[in-house]
């Protein structure tokens, strides 16, 4: 990261702090670490964007529904999709310092030590030794890979290593008053399980034909070795996902429909699309038959916020074999190579899967910037957040222009009757200036002010948030010009 860049990301999280978006868990105790609380204004950028997501993905089609799960499953169920095995990153510790690292998140930081410093040879000769190392589950030689390089170029001046452990990610509790092994209930770390456990209940209530969707928001969570980049990798956070049940033989289609179209629903948002990218995977788990990351240009660089995976019958499967009930779907419609009906058959899954908390980061930084506002005369600045209106926490901030003269009684009426329909904050205090400013860091698309001249005729002054610009409007105009502006 440069120090510009670095500079940014940190301008940008102390900003969440004091505006109200995002706070420390528990604070006052010093935090906990990847744990962090949405305050007044993250939560309504949080519930905005979740109602984007479920608008795009459950309103505007048919032939998708949502579910709400619950976070704890039978244990049997994160046995049968593989978590209790697999799910697991290798970790070491460092005996001098007493600090734990994900093993080959220390190789990774290498390698881009050596492709900043245009070493692309060692870069890439140091990636496929990881890979292989990873593939095999050597984790001897992952040991060693760490070894050689910190003798080769020595970035944390010690060598003391312990072995590469593999370490599991979920969080477990027990379930009733008697611990027992056989009590051992887990956190989910993925809202997909809760759907597929459901699919049969949803289709048959549903009554929902293949090809057919679930979408789910909810929360998952996930024993990081290492917290890192603030929301960017959390121990608690939220999904927004939706499994796509296709026919086995349509899947690659569907796929690359589902891969376009989620790439759609960023740029939608109005960001540039340079700040995307595809990443597609050339090494596939062993359940998948595509995958690819939908990656933003965070000031640390490319990251991914969105998975797009091709997960063949792998889960349906599993499922079935676990719980020994029928996974299948009976497919009505005739097959016109042999005339006969596609019959019964686990359906293919197409997933989508993005992090909210990484969408939220995205979306702050996306709308982030310190403008300057320097004339001759004077030198001025403001922050602002340039957020698309629709996702805004608050649509209008409606002032007063003083406190006397009958100006808050009437800068109330307006308000009462634009709260009815949208998120507005009423604020007397301090210089008009201020207030402007103080609405702008949290990105409010409209201002209105409330003078003499509106007790008059009814007019106020409307000044938006981009251009700084202000007019006089009607206040019966109010409601429009903003629901232009908000609306889904
Ligand atoms: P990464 O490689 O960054 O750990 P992943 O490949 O494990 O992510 P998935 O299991 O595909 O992630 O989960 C889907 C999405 O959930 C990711 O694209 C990301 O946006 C989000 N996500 C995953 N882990 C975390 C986490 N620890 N904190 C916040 N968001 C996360």
């Amino acid at each position: 990261m440069s120090k510009a860049t670095d500079e940014l990301f940190k301008n940008v999280i102390s900003h969440a702090k004091e505006y109200g978006f995002v706070f420390q868990s528990s604070e006052i105790y010093d935090g906990l670490s990847a744990v962090y609380d949405y305050g007044q204004n993250g939560s309504e950028l949080k519930n905005n964007i979740k109602t984007y997501w479920w608008k795009a993905m459950v309103q505007m089609h048919e032939n998708i529904v949502g579910i709400d799960a619950a976070i704890f499953m039978h244990p049997t169920t994160w046995k049968a999709s593989g978590h209790v095995d697999g799910f697991s990153d290798p970790m070491i510790d460092n005996k001098d310092s007493k600090k734990r690292y994900r093993a080959d998140q220390l190789l990774e930081d290498r390698i881009a030590k050596y492709e900043n410093e245009g070493k692309t040879d060692k870069a890439a000769a140091l990636q496929t030794a990881m890979d292989d190392a990873l593939k095999a589950e050597d984790l001897s030689r992952l040991k060693e890979l760490i070894i050689e390089q910190e003798i080769a170029c020595p970035v944390s001046g010690t060598r003391n290593w312990t072995d590469v452990r593999q370490f599991n990610l979920m969080f477990s509790t027990q379930v009733g008053a008697i611990a027992d092994e056989s009590d051992t209930i887990y956190l989910r770390p993925e809202t997909a399980q809760g759907i597929f456990v459901n699919y049969l209940n949803v289709q048959k209530s549903g009554r929902m034909k293949i090809p057919f969707g679930i979408a789910q928001i909810g929360k998952a969570f996930r024993n990081e070795v290492i917290a890192r980049q603030f929301i960017i990798r959390m121990r608690e956070f939220e999904q927004m996902e939706m499994q796509f049940f296709v026919r086995p033989g349509t899947q690659k289609e569907w796929f690359n429909q589902w891969k376009e179209a989620r790439l759609k629903w960023h740029l939608a948002l109005g960001t540039a699309p340079e700040k995307y990218r595809y990443h597609e995977h050339t090494k596939l788990a062993h359940y998948a038959d595509a995958a690819y990351d939908i990656e933003y240009n965070f000031p640390f660089g490319f990251k991914e916020v969105e998975g797009i995976h091709s997960r063949t019958d792998f889960d349906l499967s599993q499922h079935q074999q676990y719980s020994g009930k029928k996974m299948q779907y009976f497919d009505p419609e005739v097959d016109p190579e042999t005339g006969k009906p596609f019959g019964n058959y686990i359906p293919y899954v197409i997933e989508t899967s993005i992090g909210l908390d990484r969408m939220f980061l995205l979306t702050l930084i996306n709308a982030y910037e310190e403008e300057d506002l320097s004339t001759d005369e004077k030198q001025d600045s403001r922050t602002v957040l340039r957020l698309p209106p629709v996702l805004a926490p608050v649509k209008a901030a409606i002032f007063p222009l003083t406190k006397k003269d009958g100006l808050p009684e009437k800068a109330r009426e307006i308000m009462d009757k634009l709260k009815l329909d949208f998120n507005v904050q009423y604020e007397e205090k301090d210089a008009i200036g201020k207030r402007y400013r103080r609405q702008d860091a949290i990105g409010t698309p409209f201002c209105i002010t409330v003078d003499h001249q509106t007790l008059e005729d009814n007019t106020v002054t409307i000044r938006y948030r981009d251009t700084m610009q202000q007019e006089r409007v009607a206040t019966d105009q109010l409601e429009k010009i903003i629901g232009d502006m908000v609306s889904w």
